[in-house]
């Protein structure tokens, strides 16, 4: 190793665990379900964001399977150049189906999507309003496109509104674009989508809604877009095919012509190999099975309201999310680690974020109940969430 990157890598590895800040991921011993088992012990799982239960789904495993026996296990080659998978237009045609667009174009993951279509369409001239809470690849998608980035306060509409005034006014720019989370990740609230919606329409902006917590979850199934009938006022729907889907990839759904220039600008889409036949047919499937019945989403809401509730009741400050994301505010990042220790070493695995990722003093543990939850397992947690709790002083 060159002498400069081993004296980069050592100074700053040990900087990093001096100060506590390097993460330690777990090794995990079983797929992942409700119930997972790390370091030999089983914990209740309430870290994932498998949403519907899909990622050990039998009927997508079946999919998988029937896709490698009929197509292999990988695409070839980037789709320009060796042509398109029917597998791939398939989940394409569904995706576009499932969110009620004319088209959809699918990448292979969420993070790649944003890197991909937000550089496809802006550029130097333009600017780009987005929610300080966005996500990275999102924050990354913007920097890569080399617009003029304008953050705006967190849902603040007020703030969207005068920057956008501004920034239209100052003719400075030929597009402008507002980019949102459809549900914000660490809090779990929903982009004010209507307001986006009417202040975009007052300043001819571009709509970027990046849906990644929205789909499978909200508006039965099909998203946040579709929960506030916001399809023809949303230019660019994201999703992630990871997630509720169980799967992994991202897809972008809107009308035909921004597909079809994405496919031809887009450049993780013209110089990467596609998500594999098994990935794509396991994601269709998945996206079927929820367009069929909303009995997973059903199953999901119930869970959460049950959960949330549950520690609500305890005392316990779950702060105002509207989706099944859950937070458990516990404030001081020390005391936060410590409480998430705790709570796996009686057996629940839900893991503490804290600053940066979250502003200082508001460390929390983060937990997700899904469909595939039954009640005794979320009975277990929140007994165990009890006993913490009580012993550390946080709840009465
Ligand atoms: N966008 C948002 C809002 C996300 O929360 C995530 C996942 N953390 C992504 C994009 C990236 O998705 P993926 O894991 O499919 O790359």
């Amino acid at each position: 190793m060159s002498k400069v990157l081993q004296q980069f890598l050592t100074e700053n590895l040990t900087d990093l665990r001096n100060q506590g800040l390097y993460n330690e991921i777990d090794t995990v011993e079983t797929p992942n379900g409700p119930i997972i088992s790390v370091k030999g012990k089983e914990h209740i799982n309430l870290s994932s964001n498998n949403y519907l239960g899909l990622a050990t789904d039998e009927r997508l495993r079946e999919a998988a399977l029937d896709a490698i026996r009929k197509w292999g296990v990988g695409a070839g080659a980037v789709r320009t150049i060796n042509g398109t998978l029917e597998v791939h237009e398939k989940l394409e045609e569904t995706l576009a189906a499932f969110k009620g667009t004319e088209a959809a174009i699918s990448f292979q993951s969420g993070f790649n999507c944003n890197m991909a279509a937000i550089s496809a369409v802006m550029d130097k001239n333009d600017a780009i309003l987005s929610d300080e809470l966005n996500h990275a690849s999102i924050i990354d998608g913007c920097r890569l496109s080399r617009a003029k980035i304008i953050r705006f306060n967190h849902s603040d509409m007020d703030d969207l509104r005068r920057q956008a005034k501004t920034a239209n006014e100052s003719g400075s720019y030929n597009k402008i674009m507002v980019i949102t989370d459809g549900v914000f990740s660490m809090d779990g609230d929903i982009a004010k989508l209507p307001e986006i919606a009417e202040i975009a329409d007052e300043f001819d902006l571009i709509t970027y809604v990046d849906d990644a917590h929205g789909s499978g979850v909200l508006g039965k199934g099909a998203g946040t877009v579709k929960q506030f009938g916001l399809q023809e006022q949303i230019d660019f729907q994201i999703g992630t095919l990871s997630k509720a889907i169980g799967v992994v990839g991202g897809y972008v759904a809107g009308k035909k012509e921004l597909i079809d220039w994405l496919k031809v600008r887009s450049r993780p889409f013209l110089f990467s190999t596609a998500v594999t036949p098994a990935d794509a047919a396991a994601a269709t499937k998945a996206v079927e099975l929820m367009m069929d019945s909303t009995e997973l989403n059903e199953r999901l809401w119930d869970n959460a309201d049950y959960f949330k509730n549950a520690l609500k009741n305890l005392g316990f400050n779950i702060g105002d999310s509207e989706t099944p994301i859950t937070p458990c505010i516990i404030g001081e990042e020390k005391t936060t680690q410590t409480f998430s220790k705790r709570l796996f070493e009686e057996g629940v695995y839900a893991k503490a974020i804290v600053f940066p990722t979250v502003p200082k003093g508001t460390g929390r543990v983060r937990n997700m109940p899904t469909a595939a939850h039954t009640r005794e397992m979320l009975d277990k947690a929140v007994a165990v969430y009890e006993k913490v709790g009580k012993e550390m002083g946080i709840i009465q």
